[in-house]
C-alpha cells in the first residue's frame, strides 16, 4: 500500500480529487504544487494510516517509516536543506487534514526539526533572536501538544522572566534572553515529562504525527464531528511540510484571504496579514491584523498600511494567484499565505467558509459569471443556510441604546441575557433561556457554548478568529474584536465605557453591524428578493417534488404563500379552536352529554370554521389545501381552572359538579394513544360532518365569489385501519350529499388520509380503496415505530445522541431504516391498489433536507413544512432532483 504522497517543486503524487485519502489539505497542497503554484514541499500521510492506526491498536502498517523516508529524503531534495543539518537544517510543520474541514480541532506543530544545534544554524542565517524565538515556541507547542505538559508553565516562566527584567513586552526580549528561556523550557520539559526534550528530529517528527493521529480523538474533534455529522472512520491526514517563516523580519509577513467577502459575498479580496509574524498570530487574535487592500483599509479607517502599499509585489503576486485559485477549484477559497523574505508562498487552499447570505450571493454570481452552471448553483447552498436570511434584523427605526461597538463578524441580529461561560449558556439555555455568550475570546472548548447561545460577542480577535469562523458556520450573529468592552470574568460583568452591565441583562447583538445594543431590540424580517430570488428560480426548474406548507392561519399561509409555497399540505383544525372566542363552545361540544348538546355547540362553531377555511381558500388562489378532521386527544380541551369550567358551565346551563364529572370521565391515562384522530369522528359523527360541512360550503361560496375552482382535500387522523376510514369517508360524503341538496351544485373535493400509524403503513393497500391521497405523519409515526413519546424525550434523545445510540433525533431528521422503510413499504402497497394515488408528507420531518432526499427516493408527490422552512423545503427538493 502506498501510505505517504510528496508535492512540492511543480509537481505532486496526489490531486484535488484524493480529499478521502489525503484530506482535503493534502489534496489541495498536491493540486496546488501540480498548478505550478509556489507551495513549500513535503509529504502527506493518508486518512489509511489513521484508520490503520485505530484499528490495530494505536500502531503503525510496518512499511510506513520507510515511505516516511523516502517522501522526507524528496523534501530534502527539493528544498537544499537536510533534517538535523547543522548547516542547512530543513524544519517542517506537522498539520492535521481530514476531509471535512474541522477549523482549530486538531493539533499542529510548527518549526519542527529544531534542536540545540540547528537552532545555531538558524540564528547564523536568520538572527539569533529569531532563531531562538522559533525555538522556544517549538517547544512549547510541542510539549503541550506531543507531551501533554501544560503551556501555563511555560507562559508563566516568560511572564516571571519580563518582570525580572523589567520588561513589558515580548519584543523587548533579546536574542540571549530567548537562549535563557529555552533552557529553562527545557528543565521545565524534563521536570514534567521524567525525560529531557527530544533533540533528535526523526524522534520529534514521529511524536507529533502519532499527536495529531491521537488528536482525532479528543473530545473537542468528537463533539466537532456530530455537531457536523462527520463520520468517525473518516480518520485524518497527516501533511509533513518545510516550513516557511512570516517572522524574518520585515520583509516577511503572513495571512489569510478569502477570495470574495464571506460575509456579504461581495466580490472582493477579503482578509488579514501581519508583518514579522507566524500564522497563529493571525488567527489568535492577539495583534490586530491589518487589511489587505487599501480599499478595505480605507473603509476600515486604519492608519496601518495595507499589504497593497506595504508589498506590493508579493500583494498583486497573491491576488492573481486568487484569481487562479478561484477559477480552478470554480468556488470562493479561503487561503493562507506567507511571504518570507519578499517571497510568496501559499501554504492552503480551500472552500471558504461563508455566511447563508454570502453562500447565496457567490452562488449566484459564479453562475453569472459562467464559472458554474445554475444546477451547480444551486447544489453550492446548504439549504439550512437560506435559515440565516430568514432571520431577522434589527428593525431600522428602532431606537438603539449603543453600549459598544465590535467587528461584524457574522451577520444576523438577537438578543438574550448575558452569560461568561460556555457551561452558563447551555444550563440557561436547557432551561428555556435566550443568551449571549460573551467572552474575551472563544477555543474550540465553546462549540457547545456558542451552539447554545443565540449570539456571540468577544472583545478581542478579528473576523477571522475562531468565534467568527464558528460562528458564521452555525449562522449565529457574532460581533468580534470589542476592543471597547471589557470582560472581567471574576466578577461576571462587562464594562463599556462607563457602563457596568452584569451577567443575566439583556443584551442585543448586531452581526451585520458590530453594534452592541442593552436591551431586547424590534427586528424585522428581511427582503427575499434579488439573488434569492434568482437561486430559488433555478431550484424550481430543477425540483420534481412540490412543495406545501403546514398552515392553519391567514397569516401562516400569507407567509407560506410570500415564500412560495405551493398549497397547502396540512391545516390542522384543531388549532382554529383554541381561540379565546371560540373555546367556550369547543368546551361544550366535549362536555355535552349527548348527541343533541354536541350538535347545538357544533351549530356555533360551523359559522366560525367556514369563514376560517374561506380565509384560507382565499389566499390559496386555487392552489391545493389539505384539511385535517379534529385530531388531538380531546382532554387537550377541558377546562383547567374552576373558573373556566364555570364559564362553560354557565354557557352550558348546567351545573359545573356535573361538567366537573363529565371532564373527568374523559382523563385519559395515554392521551396520544387514547381517543383521538379518527376515533373521535367514530364516536361522535357530527363532529366530522360540520366540519366537511363547513369545508364544502367555504368552497362553494368561494367558488361563487371568484369564479375559481376549489377543490378541497379532506384529511382523516391516526387511521390504522381501513374501516375507520371507510366510515368517516361515509359522514363526509353525507356532508356533501347535503351541500349539494342545498346548493345544487356537488362539492368536488377528494379524501385521503394521514400514515402516521405502522398499521396503517402496513394495511396501505386495503386502505388506499378508499384514499384518494397519503399524507405521512411522521412526527407521530415516529412516535409509535419507536415506541418514544413526541413529546416527553428531549433529555433521553439527547444521551441518546451524545452516546452515539442513535445517530440524530428521529423527530427532526426520519429514521430512514425504521420509520423510513415503513412509508417505502406504505408507498408500494398504496400504489398497487391505486397507481396515481397521490403521496406527501406533513410531519416536522417535511422540512428538513435529509428527509427530503430521502422523500424524493420514494418518489413522494409533495412534502409539506412550516411556512419558514419553505425556500429551504424548495431548495433541498431541487437538490434531491439533480
Ligand atoms: C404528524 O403526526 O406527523 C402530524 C403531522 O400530525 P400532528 O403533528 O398534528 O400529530
Ligand atoms: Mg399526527
Amino acid at each position: 500500500t502506498k501510505w505517504v504522497y510528496s508535492f512540492g517543486d511543480g509537481g505532486a503524487e496526489g490531486s484535488a480529487e484524493m480529499r478521502e485519502l489525503l484530506g482535503g489539505k493534502g489534496a489541495n497542497l498536491a493540486e496546488m504544487a501540480s498548478l505550478g503554484l509556489p507551495v513549500p514541499p513535503g509529504f502527506t500521510l493518508t486518512t489509511e494510516v489513521c484508520t490503520h492506526f485505530y484499528g490495530n491498536d494505536r500502531s503503525y502498517p510496518d512499511d510506513l517509516v520507510g515511505q516516511v523516508n523516502e517522501a522526507l529524503a524528496a523534501t530534502e531534495e527539493k528544498t537544499g536543506r537536510t533534517f538535523g543539518d547543522e548547516k542547512m537544517p530543513l524544519l517542517v510543520s506537522v498539520r492535521s487534514g481530514a476531509r471535512a474541514s474541522m477549523p482549530g480541532m486538531m493539533d499542529t506543530v510548527l518549526n519542527l526539526g529544531l534542536n540545540d544545534r540547528t537552532v545555531e544554524a538558524l540564528a547564523a542565517s536568520a538572527d539569533k533572536r529569531f532563531a531562538y524565538d522559533s525555538y522556544r515556541r517549538f517547544i512549547q507547542m510541542y510539549s503541550d501538544v506531543v507531551l501533554g505538559i501544560d503551556v501555563h508553565n511555560f507562559e508563566e516562566r516568560i511572564e516571571d522572566f519580563k518582570d525580572e527584567r523589567g520588561y513589558t513586552l515580548d519584543t523587548e526580549l533579546t536574542g540571549d534572553d530567548w537562549a535563557e528561556l529555552v533552557h529553562d523550557y527545557k528543565v521545565i520539559v524534563e521536570r514534567d515529562h521524567g525525560a529531557p526534550f527530544p533533540q533528535d528530529p526523526h524522534d520529534q517528527l514521529w511524536g507529533a504525527i502519532g499527536a495529531v493521529f491521537e488528536s482525532w480523538m479528543t473530545p473537542r474533534a468528537i463533539t466537532y464531528r456530530r455537531l457536523h455529522a462527520i463520520p468517525e472512520d473518516w480518520g485524518t491526514g497527516v501533511t509533513v511540510q518545510a516550513m516557511v517563516f512570516g517572522n524574518m523580519g520585515d520583509t516577511s509577513a503572513t495571512g489569510v484571504a478569502f477570495t470574495r467577502n464571506p460575509s456579504t459575498g461581495e466580490k472582493e479580496l477579503y482578509g488579514e496579514y501581519l508583518i514579522n509574524a507566524q500564522g497563529e498570530d493571525v488567527v489568535a487574535g492577539i495583534r490586530t491584523p491589518r487589511d489587505l487592500t487599501e480599499a478595505a483599509r480605507i473603509a476600515s479607517g486604519s492608519d496601518q498600511p495595507s499589504l497593497e502599499s506595504a508589498m506590493p509585489d508579493a500583494f498583486w503576486g497573491f491576488r492573481s494567484i486568487c484569481d487562479t485559485l478561484e477559477r480552478h477549484y470554480r468556488d470562493m477559497q479561503d487561503v493562507e499565505f506567507t511571504v518570507e523574505r519578499g517571497k510568496l508562498w501559499i501554504l492552503q487552499t480551500r472552500s471558504g467558509k461563508r455566511t447563508g447570505r454570502a453562500a447565496l450571493k457567490i452562488a449566484v454570481e459564479l453562475a453569472e459569471e459562467s464559472m458554474i452552471t445554475a444546477d451547480e448553483a444551486v447544489l453550492m447552498v446548504d439549504p439550512m443556510s437560506l435559515d440565516q436570511l430568514l432571520h431577522p434584523t434589527i428593525d431600522p427605526e428602532a431606537k438603539r441604546d449603543l453600549v459598544a461597538t465590535g467587528l461584524p463578524a457574522s451577520p444576523g441580529a438577537a438578543s438574550g441575557e448575558i452569560v461568561f461561560s460556555s457551561e452558563d449558556a447551555e444550563t440557561a439555555s436547557n432551561q428555556g433561556k435566550k443568551v449571549i455568550l460573551v467572552r474575551v475570546e472563544t477555543s474550540p472548548e465553546d462549540i457547545h457554548g456558542m451552539n447554545a447561545a443565540q449570539a456571540i460577542l468577544t472583545t478581542r480577535g478579528g473576523m477571522t478568529s475562531h468565534a467568527a469562523v464558528v460562528a458564521r458556520g452555525m449562522g449565529k450573529p457574532c460581533v468580534s474584536g470589542a476592543g471597547g468592552v471589557r470582560v472581567d470574568y471574576q466578577n461576571q460583568t462587562l464594562t463599556a465605557s462607563d457602563r457596568v452591565l452584569k451577567k443575566g441583562d439583556v443584551i442585543t447583538v448586531d452581526g451585520g453591524t458590530g453594534q452592541i445594543l442593552a436591551g431586547s431590540i424590534a427586528m424585522r424580517q428581511p427582503e427575499m428578493s434579488g439573488d434569492f430570488g434568482k437561486l430559488m428560480e433555478w431550484a424550481d426548474q430543477a425540483r420534481r417534488m412540490r412543495v406545501r406548507a403546514n398552515a392553519e392561519t391567514s397569516i401562516d399561509a400569507e407567509t407560506a404563500r410570500s415564500f412560495g409555497a405551493e398549497g397547502i399540505g396540512l391545516c390542522r383544525t384543531e388549532h382554529m379552536f383554541f381561540q379565546e372566542d371560540r373555546i367556550v363552545a369547543v368546551r361544550e361540544m366535549i362536555l355535552a352529554g349527548d348527541e343533541a348538546g354536541r350538535r347545538a355547540a357544533l351549530a356555533k362553531l360551523l359559522p366560525m370554521q367556514r369563514a376560517d377555511f374561506v380565509g384560507l381558500f382565499e389566499i390559496m388562489k386555487g392552489l391545493p389545501v389539505t384539511i385535517r378532521l379534529l385530531d388531538p386527544p380531546l382532554h387537550e380541551f377541558l377546562p383547567h381552572t374552576d373558573e373556566e369550567l364555570a364559564e362553560v358551565a354557565k354557557a352550558m346551563e348546567v351545573e359545573p359538579e356535573k361538567l366537573r364529572e363529565r371532564a373527568l370521565a374523559l382523563h385519559e391515562f395515554n392521551p396520544m394513544l387514547g381517543h383521538r384522530g379518527c376515533r373521535l369522528a367514530i364516536s361522535y359523527p357530527e363532529i366530522a360532518e360540520t366540519q366537511a360541512r363547513a369545508i364544502f360550503e367555504a368552497a362553494a361560496d368561494v367558488e361563487a365569489a371568484s369564479g375559481e375552482t376549489v377543490e378541497p382535500e379532506i384529511m382523516v387522523p391516526l387511521v390504522a385501519m381501513a374501516t375507520e376510514l371507510v366510515r368517516v369517508r361515509e359522514m363526509i360524503e353525507r356532508a356533501a350529499d347535503a351541500v349539494a341538496e342545498e346548493r345544487g351544485k356537488r362539492p368536488v373535493y377528494t379524501v385521503g388520509t394521514m400514515i402516521e400509524l405502522p398499521r396503517a403503513a402496513l394495511q396501505a393497500d386495503a386502505i388506499a380503496h378508499a384514499a384518494e391521497f397519503f399524507s405521512f405523519g411522521t412526527n407521530d409515526l415516529t412516535q409509535t415505530t419507536f415506541g418514544l413519546s413526541r413529546d416527553d424525550t428531549s433529555t433521553l434523545l439527547g444521551t441518546y445522541t451524545t452516546t452515539g445510540i442513535l445517530p440524530n433525533d428521529p423527530f427532526v431528521t426520519l429514521d430512514r431504516d425504521g420509520v423510513g422503510e415503513l412509508i417505502q413499504i406504505a408507498a408500494d402497497r398504496g400504489r398497487e391498489t391505486r397507481p396515481a394515488i397521490k403521496l406527501g408528507i406533513c410531519g416536522e420531518h417535511g422540512g428538513d433536507p435529509a428527509t427530503i432526499a430521502f422523500c424524493e427516493e420514494v418518489g413522494l408527490d409533495y412534502v409539506s413544512c412550516s411556512p419558514f422552512r419553505v425556500p429551504i423545503a424548495r431548495l433541498a427538493a431541487a437538490q434531491a432532483a439533480l
